[in-house]
């Protein structure tokens, strides 16, 4: 089938609506299919990783601040569509329209924030013999990788830096989340030059064809831990540079002066926004056994309040699960629990449509350390709370995963919550907050939760190479 799709590939700056053929994608709300994109072919792939390459020698040696003028245009183009990509989003995501906004919104934010950032050279020696600098200078083509939860701000985090060091880029979101992707990628049309933003989608080929090709220097993915491993192997092949942002398994520390009642729908959000699944998403709860049972009290009167439904309905505050693979993962670990005899001390009832992913939020009370739920990452909306009795105990429990992406601390003596939070092995910690990251702070995984970051000055420089200059002083 060779059919022409509404929503097309960007290639060298036009649009591509034919594949080798169509891939469908289904709205998780109602397990409908609402469209179908272009099934990336091995010679289109070719094509977009040529039209990078073909790109790369003006873009890279246009001055930073042109390049950053087209890249904050690029941001007002989105914004100034943010409510038929919100929709859209919701559409093929899941997620409620409110949290659809803020990711667009965010997406533009973050790449205005990425603008205002530099790699100046640095001056490793300057003296009467010699000058000695050390410039960053951008890779090449990137080729970036992107899942489902966070389509657009996920692929941002890369398309961002990227950029503006003067990368250029084919990118391919995930085969779940696609449409949102494609409409931005079409708003670049005109405002970059051809050729340094392509987008590509299809079937789960594309990516190792991508991490496999000899024409991409260096592969940004943002994924599972498993499928990053993959990435990894194969990149070796031909020796590319690699971003890994990968999964998480968060833990969230709550010290016995913490005030529960407060900060229960913070906690609450912590673990549920976007149906929990967020890498970075609180994933086991430790609470002091002083506050165990106020804390639990609050969290289950707060998750009565919210609201499960399609995402596109006015006080819907979580939608379904994304697509089916996850849905009975995450059923999967349920009935494990329930097999196990886990208490659950919370499960959300209510109207939902028939045929979408839509699992109940759920809190399990105090499970044994080493269920499945506690020591997996379940990215979906289950919650182990879990007891512990003195502090040290608690930091040895969170610091004892294969996992250490985030994690947060919460009590009223800050100093206190600190200097827990100086123990704990991941890539950020919290401090009475979580999930807040920046475009200037760097963001990464400690273990298999990932290699290199994102964001900030580091975030920048991984997509460059360092070139010293070493300058003999004529008078020396
Ligand atoms: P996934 O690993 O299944 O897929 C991610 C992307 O990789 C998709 O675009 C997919 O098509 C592609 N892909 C699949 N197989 C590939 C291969 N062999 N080679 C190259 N690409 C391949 O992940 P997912 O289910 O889409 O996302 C959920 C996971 O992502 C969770 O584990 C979550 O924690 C993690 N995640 C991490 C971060 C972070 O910043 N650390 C952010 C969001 C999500």
């Amino acid at each position: 089938m060779n059919s022409e799709s509404d929503y097309a590939m960007l290639i060298d700056g036009k649009r591509v609506a034919t594949g080798q053929g169509t891939c469908g994608v289904t709205n998780p709300a109602t397990g409908e299919e609402i469209a179908r994109v272009p099934d990336c072919s091995d010679e289109q792939l070719d094509e977009a990783i040529a039209a990078a390459r073909a790109a790369f020698p003006a873009w890279s040696a246009l001055d930073l601040n042109e390049r950053r003028a087209r890249l904050v245009a690029f941001a007002e183009a989105i914004l100034a569509q943010t409510a038929p990509l919100a929709r859209l989003l919701t559409q093929e995501q899941g997620k409620p329209l409110h949290e659809a906004e803020r990711e667009v919104m965010g997406c533009a934010g973050w790449l205005k924030g990425v603008c205002a950032l530099d790699l100046p050279e640095e001056v490793n020696e300057d003296n009467e013999t010699r000058l000695s600098v050390t410039q960053r200078v951008p890779l090449g083509v990137v080729g970036a990788i992107v899942p489902w939860n966070f389509p657009l701000l996920l692929a941002m985090f890369k398309i961002g830096p990227a950029l503006v060091t003067g990368n250029t880029m084919v990118l391919k979101p995930s085969p779940f989340t696609p449409l949102t992707t494609l409409r931005m990628a079409e708003l670049s049309r005109g405002i970059l030059p051809d050729g340094v933003l392509n987008v590509i989608c299809g079937e789960d080929r594309l990516g190792p064809a991508m991490t496999a090709h000899p024409g991409v220097d260096k592969i940004s993915f943002t994924g599972s831990t498993a499928t990053g491993r993959r990435v990894m192997g194969s990149s070796a092949a031909t020796l590319k540079r690699v971003t890994l942002e990968l999964g998480g398994n968060d833990a969230a520390i709550v010290l016995p002066d913490a005030d529960v009642e407060r900060i229960a729908p913070d906690l609450f959000w912590a673990a549920f926004r976007n149906n929990g699944q967020i890498c970075i998403a609180t994933k086991r709860l430790y609470v002091h056994r002083s506050v165990y049972a106020r804390l639990k009290e609050a969290l289950v009167a707060y998750a009565g309040t919210v609201r499960l439904g399609d995402g596109t309905e006015q006080g819907v505050g979580l939608g379904p699960l994304n697509n089916k693979p996850q849905f009975d993962r995450v059923r999967d670990l349920l009935e494990d629990s329930r097999a196990q005899g886990h208490s659950f001390l919370f499960e959300a009832a209510g109207d939902v449509p028939a045929n979408g992913y839509f699992v109940p939020v759920t809190l399990i009370d105090n499970p044994p350390e080493e269920a499945r739920i506690v020591q997996e990452e379940q990215f979906g909306p289950v919650l182990p709370i879990l007891v512990y009795e003195d502090v040290e105990e608690a930091i040895a429990r969170a610091n004892a995963s294969e996992y250490g992406l985030g994690c947060s601390i919460w009590g009223t003596d800050e100093e206190a919550a600190a200097a827990v939070a100086a123990r704990i092995q991941s890539g950020t910690v919290w401090i009475n907050e979580t999930q807040y990251l920046s475009p200037f702070a760097s963001f990464g995984g400690w273990k298999q939760s990932g290699v290199g970051t994102e964001g900030g000055r580091e975030g920048l420089v991984e997509y460059t190479v360092p070139r010293t200059i070493v300058r003999r002083r004529a008078s020396a």
